[in-house]
C-alpha cells in the first residue's frame, strides 16, 4: 500500500435499509466512497468518506463538455468468504487508455487498485451473500473539475470510486434492433473509450428501439451499416456452424471488454473454434435463414452473458428462440464459477482482497 488514504467512517450504516433479496442494478450504494483530487500536476488528498452528495462549481468542465470516463467491475464472495475481484488490472489498464483518449491525467495503476481494495474492505458487509446473481458492483470514475467554460485541456480532475450491491442487469433474454439509422462509433472516434458521452448519445436511439420492442441496439459500422460492432453496454458474440465469432477490435469502434476477452479464452479451452473478425449483417441473416446460427449473446461485466432471443432488422422482426444455445450456457457457467471462487482459477484472473 503506497497511497496515504485518509479514512473517515460514517456514523451509521444504511445496510439494514437495503433489501438484498430485491436488488436492482446500480440503485443501492454502500456507506462509503473514495475520492482523490488532481491539482498542481499530481494526485492528492486520497480519502474514504461517508457516501453522499458532492459539491461542484456550476462551471465544472465535466458538466458542460462531458470530459468523464468510468470503469465497471465486480467483487464476489467465495464459498469460504474470501473477497474476489475479477481481473482488476485489465480495468486499470483500460481506465488509463480511456484517460489518454480524453486528455485526462492517468490514475496510476496502484492507486486504482488500492482505492478499490480499501473501499471494499471497509464496506465488505455489503457484498451480497447467498443471493443468486448478486454481487458488489464497483464503479471507478474520473472527471474534469476546472471551473472554466473555455474548451481546453484542464488542470484539475477528480477520481472517485462508488460501490453497491447489485442484481442482474436484465432479468430475461433481450431482443435487439440491428442498426440501420443511428451510429454509435466511427473509426478515429471515441467508441473504444469508456467515455461518458458515448452512452448519453445512445439514449435517444434506445427509445426508438423500445418502440420496436427491443431492449437494446446492436450497432453496426457508421459508413455502410454493414458490419457489426457491439451492443453499447456489451460486446456481441455469435455461434455460426459451431464457431464462436466476435467482431475484431482493430477499427477502434468497439470497447475492449474484459468479459469478451475472458470468454474467448474459456471457449478455446473448451475446444470451441474462436474467430475474431469482421462479421456482416448479410452473413448473419443468411445463417439465421439457414438455421446455422447456434447461439447469440451479449457479454459484459454487468450482464455477464446475456441471451439474445430475437432481433428487428429493416422493420422486420425475427425470433431466435429455436437456437440450441449450448455455448452461452457453458461459457456463462464457467466464467461465473471462476468469478465466484467455485472453480479453479487456471488463468490467474482472480485477485483476493486480504
Ligand atoms: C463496459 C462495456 C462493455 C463490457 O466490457 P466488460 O469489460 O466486459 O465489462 C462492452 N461495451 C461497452 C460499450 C462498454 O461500455
Amino acid at each position: 500500500m503506497n497511497w496515504d488514504i485518509k479514512v473517515t467512517k460514517s456514523s451509521e450504516s444504511r445496510i439494514k435499509k437495503t433489501d438484498f433479496n430485491n436488488l436492482a442494478f446500480g440503485k443501492d450504494f454502500t456507506d462509503h466512497m473514495f475520492i482523490a483530487d488532481y491539482y498542481d500536476g499530481k494526485w492528492q488528498d486520497c480519502r474514504i468518506v461517508p457516501f453522499g452528495n458532492i459539491e461542484m462549481h456550476p462551471a465544472s468542465f465535466v458538466l458542460h463538455y462531458a470530459q468523464s470516463i468510468f470503469e465497471g467491475l465486480k467483487a464476489e464472495l467465495s464459498p469460504n468468504n474470501e473477497i474476489l475481484l475479477f481481473r482488476p488490472d485489465r480495468n486499470a489498464d483500460r481506465f488509463a487508455k480511456s484517460a489518454e483518449r480524453m486528455a485526462m491525467p492517468e490514475v496510476p495503476k496502484d492507486l486504482f487498485l488500492e482505492s478499490i481494495q480499501k473501499l471494499i474492505e471497509i464496506d465488505k458487509e455489503w457484498i451480497p451473500k447467498g443471493v443468486e446473481n448478486a454481487s458488489l458492483y464497483v464503479r471507478p470514475f474520473l472527471f474534469a473539475t476546472d471551473p472554466i467554460l473555455g474548451v481546453r485541456v484542464g488542470d484539475t480532475y477528480r477520481y472517485m470510486v462508488i460501490v453497491g450491491p447489485a442484481g442482474v442487469y436484465y432479468s430475461e433474454a433481450v431482443k435487439v434492433w440491428i442498426q440501420d439509422k443511428y451510429v454509435r462509433a466511427f473509426p478515429g472516434g471515441t467508441g473504444e473509450a469508456k467515455f461518458a458521452g458515448n452512452y448519453a448519445a445512445t439514449l435517444n436511439p434506445v427509445l426508438d428501439a423500445k418502440k420496436k420492442g427491443c431492449a437494446q441496439i446492436l450497432w453496426t459500422d457508421g459508413k455502410e451499416h454493414k458490419y457489426f460492432q457491439e451492443i453499447g453496454t456489451m460486446n456481441i458474440f455469435f455461434v455460426i456452424d459451431n464457431v464462436l465469432i466476435t467482431p475484431s477490435l482493430e477499427e477502434g469502434t468497439i470497447l475492449h471488454g474484459v468479459t469478451r476477452e475472458s470468454l474467448m479464452t474459456l471457449a478455446k479451452d473448451f475446444g470451441i473454434k474462436v474467430e475474431e473478425r469482421k462479421i456482416s449483417v448479410d452473413e448473419f441473416l443468411k445463417a439465421v435463414e439457414e438455421k446455422r446460427l447456434n447461439d447469440m449473446f451479449g457479454a459484459g461485466t454487468a450482464a455477464v452473458v446475456q441471451d439474445i432471443d430475437g432481433f428487428v432488422y429493416e422493420d422486420q422482426s425475427y425470433d431466435l428462440s429455436w437456437m440450441p444455445r449450448k455455448e452461452s450456457k457453458m461459457l456463462k457457467k464457467a466464467l461465473e464459477d471462476i468469478k465466484e471462487g467455485k472453480a479453479e482459477d487456471k488463468f490467474n484472473w482472480i485477485v483476493k482482497i486480504n
